[in-house]
C-alpha cells in the first residue's frame, strides 16, 4: 500500500511528485548537499527528495505521556503522544525544529511503531497522539493498522499543521477520532514568508472543514498567537466563528518562544507574547462569540520549549517519557 502512495508522492498540498521510494536523496540530505529550506534539488541531477526530505520510512523522535495538552486530550492517565520526525511546512519559528528540520530521529517499522503504541497504553495513556505526521500518512496508517491488530484500544488523535491534502485525510478517516489541527494564518503573504506555502490558508481551511465533517464535536483547532502579528490572529478567530460554531472547540496557544529570532532568523520579533497583545485577543473572543475552548495562560519564559536530544524532551512535570530515538524504550 505504502509503495503506491511514495512511488510519485502527491501526498500533501506541495505535490513534489519525486520517488520517495529512490534513497539516494536521503543520502545527499544527510551529507547536507541539498538545500534544507526550501524545494530538494540534488546538486546535479533529477530532483530526489521532496519538500519535507523524507523517504518512504517512518522517522519517530520520541513517545512519552505528556500532561501539557487541552484538558480533553491530556485526561486522566495523559496524552500518549508520539513525535514524528520531519515536516511538510518548515515554519521558521517551529518550537521542534530539532525533529522537524533538524534530522533528529530513527526508522521505525510497522510492527515496532505499535510496540510503541502499545506501550504508552500500558502505561496508562488515554490515547495515542501523533503529532506532524501529515508527510507520513500512509506509513502512520500503516502502523496503527498494526497496533489495533496487537490490541490497541485506545482513541487516536491527528495533531497536524492542517497542510494535507483530501487524499491524506481520507486515509486516515476510519483510524482517526480526534482532530487536533493548527490554524496557523489566513493570510497567504505571512504564509507564504514563514512557511514557504502561500497556499496553506485555503489548504488548511478546506482540511478542518473535512475533519469536522468526519468528526464533529471531535475537532479542537489550535492556533499560536505571534507577537507583532494580530490582525493574523483576529482572521483565525473570525474563520472560527463562521465556520466551526458547534462543531469545534477554539485553542490559543501563546507559547512561541523567539529560538531562531534571537538567532537572526527572519522578520520574527525577539520576544515573547506581550501582556497587553494578549489582552487584546481575549478581547476578540468576545467580540466574536466565541465562548467554548481553551486559552493557554500568558508564557513568558522558555519553559515550554523542547530538547529532543534528551529523553525526556519536557519537564519531568509535562511528560515521562516512554521511547526515545536515541536509545528506544525508556
Ligand atoms: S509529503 Fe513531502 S514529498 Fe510528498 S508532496 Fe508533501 S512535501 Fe512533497
Amino acid at each position: 500500500m505504502i509503495g503506491a502512495w511514495y512511488a510519485h508522492c502527491l501526498l500533501c498540498p506541495r505535490r513534489c511528485g519525486v520517488n520517495r521510494l529512490d534513497d539516494r536523496g536521503i543520502e545527499d540530505r544527510d551529507k547536507k548537499t541539498v538545500n534544507l529550506t526550501g524545494n530538494r534539488v540534488n546538486d546535479s541531477g533529477p530532483r530526489l527528495l521532496g519538500f519535507c526530505g523524507e523517504s518512504a520510512g517512518l522517522r519517530l523522535a520520541s513517545a512519552s505521556i505528556h500532561r501539557g495538552e487541552e484538558p480533553p486530550v491530556t485526561g486522566s492517565g495523559g496524552s500518549g503522544t508520539i513525535f514524528v520526525s520531519g515536516c511538510n511546512l518548515g515554519c521558521v519559528f517551529c518550537q521542534n525544529y530539532q525533529i522537524s528540520q533538524g534530522g533528529a530521529g530513527r526508522p521505525v517499522s510497522s510492527a515496532e511503531f505499535a510496540e510503541i503504541c502499545l506501550a504508552l497504553q500500558n502505561r496508562g495513556a488515554g490515547n495515542i497522539n501523533l503529532v506532524t505526521g501529515s508527510h507520513a500518512v500512509p506509513a502512520i496508517a500503516e502502523g496503527l493498522d498494526a497496533a489495533r491488530a496487537a490490541g490497541l484500544r485506545i482513541p487516536a488523535l491527528w495533531n497536524s499543521s492542517s497542510y494535507e491534502s483530501a487524499e491524506a485525510l481520507e486515509l486516515l478517516r476510519d483510524r482517526i477520532d480526534m482532530y487536533l489541527p493548527d490554524l496557523k494564518t489566513l493570510d497567504r503573504d505571512l504564509a507564504g514568508r514563514f512557511f514557504r506555502a502561500p497556499g496553506y490558508p485555503e489548504a488548511a481551511s478546506a482540511a478542518i472543514l473535512k475533519m469536522m465533517e468526519y468528526r464533529p464535536g471531535q475537532v479542537i483547532i489550535r492556533h499560536l498567537l505571534l507577537p507583532g502579528f494580530l490582525e493574523s490572529t483576529r482572521e483565525v478567530l473570525r474563520w472560527f466563528a463562521e465556520n466551526s460554531r458547534g462543531r469545534a472547540l477554539f485553542s490559543l496557544m501563546t507559547q512561541y518562544t523567539p529560538v531562531r529570532a534571537l538567532n537572526g532568523g527572519p522578520e520574527l520579533p525577539a520576544r515573547f507574547v506581550s501582556g497587553e497583545e494578549y489582552e487584546t485577543v481575549i478581547g476578540w473572543f468576545e467580540e466574536f462569540g466565541i465562548e467554548d475552548g481553551f486559552c493557554q495562560e500568558l508564557v513568558t519564559d522558555s519553559a515550554w520549549l523542547p530538547d529532543f536530544s534528551r529523553v525526556n524532551p519536557f519537564s519531568s512535570e509535562l511528560s515521562t517519557p516512554v521511547w526515545h530515538w536515541s536509545g528506544g524504550f525508556v
